[in-house]
């Protein structure tokens, strides 16, 4: 299904007004108390917002709680060693994402006079801030009238306006923003945003939606056919995909474990090799070097020449300095 060609568009106003009116009540019932719906606070928002990208809200409350009493505000977290963010990571996976939230804290602290901006536009030009990032943070914020979409409103909004996504989708990524804008109620859009986010992870989740106690089956066009089109689906069963040991993005991660674990952070390369595999020798020394130089690209570790004897020529550790832009 595409949007009506006598008014451009995917949902009637009278299902629009049903959409509202019954996700928001939706929401005033079973919305979950989370710290980051209790403040306004632009920093404490993004933290939020980084920490929740490819991570459970469960998992992220203690961590959001503890980064937040060692790096209370910008400034605190713009002048931090980067080894001291990346220690605080630890567990939270992604790594990356860390180096990228000091640094797009340190661009506002230092280019910005520590003055957020607050619209999407202006936010997009902070270092590793993408759309969806840049419309919570103006929206959960600024409480301004923003379209975005991450994953969970993706979902509810395609699956409303125009049926089950899977096995294939049926409406382009421009389609169902075209339809955020349609829906989204400009006078509550903090609101309206945080509700399309909670009913997907709740509600009118991936795998199991509740269709049959859903306050939106009679308006949505998934409703009839969505057990059918999930059941279609062949799901590759637990531990037959790609094993994740082996590839470049483990061997990243246990190199950031080790020298976290460290003392000081830092490990001669012969060192680090045999700490993350016992299997390894002076030969896959290029190999632990390619590795390391994509991490030092990315501001997550530093090399440095090493005369050590037992070092194999260099040493890594975590930066001892305050990020800045990549
Ligand atoms: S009826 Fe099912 S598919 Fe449609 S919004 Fe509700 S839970 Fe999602």
């Amino acid at each position: 299904m595409t949007s009506n060609p006598a008014t451009g568009r995917a949902l009637t106003p009278k299902k629009v007004a049903a959409f509202r009116s019954g996700l928001l009540a939706w929401y005033d019932a079973h919305a979950r108390d989370l710290p980051w719906r209790e403040t306004r606070d632009p920093y404490r928002i993004l933290v939020s917002e980084v920490m929740l990208q490819q991570t459970q809200v469960d998992r992220v409350l203690d961590y959001y709680r503890r980064f937040l009493e060692a790096f209370p505000d910008a400034p605190s977290l713009a002048e931090a060693p980067t080894s001291q963010v990346i220690a605080l990571w630890a567990g939270l996976g992604y790594n990356r994402r860390a180096v990228n939230l000091q640094r797009a804290v340190a661009a506002v602290v230092h280019d910005h006079g520590g003055v957020w901006p607050a619209n999407p536009e202006a936010l997009r030009h902070l270092p590793g801030i993408g759309p969806y990032t840049a419309g919570a943070i103006s929206c959960f914020a600024f409480e301004q009238p923003v379209v975005f979409v991450d994953t969970n409103m993706r979902r509810v909004l395609h699956r409303v306006a125009f049926g089950p996504e899977v096995p294939e989708p049926l409406a382009s990524e421009s389609e169902v923003l075209r339809v955020a804008a349609e829906v989204l109620p400009t006078d509550d859009a903090w609101r309206w945003n945080q509700a399309l986010i909670e009913f997907g992870a709740l509600q009118c989740t991936a795998k199991k939606p509740a269709c049959l106690v859903c306050p939106l089956r009679t308006i949505c066009a998934a409703a009839p056919g969505m057990q059918a089109a999930l059941a279609s689906v062949v799901r590759t069963p637990p531990g037959q995909g790609i094993p994740f040991t082996g590839t470049n993005r483990y061997w990243r991660g246990r190199i950031v474990d080790a020298l976290r674990e460290a003392p000081r952070h830092r490990l001669g390369a012969l060192q680090l090799g045999a700490t993350i595999s016992p299997e390894f020798d002076a030969e896959r020394l290029p190999w632990l070097r390619t590795l390391a130089d994509g991490l030092a690209r990315d501001g997550l570790i530093e090399i440095a020449l090493s005369r050590a004897a037992a070092s194999g020529g260099w040493a890594a550790h975590l930066p001892d300095r305050p990020a800045r832009r990549g």
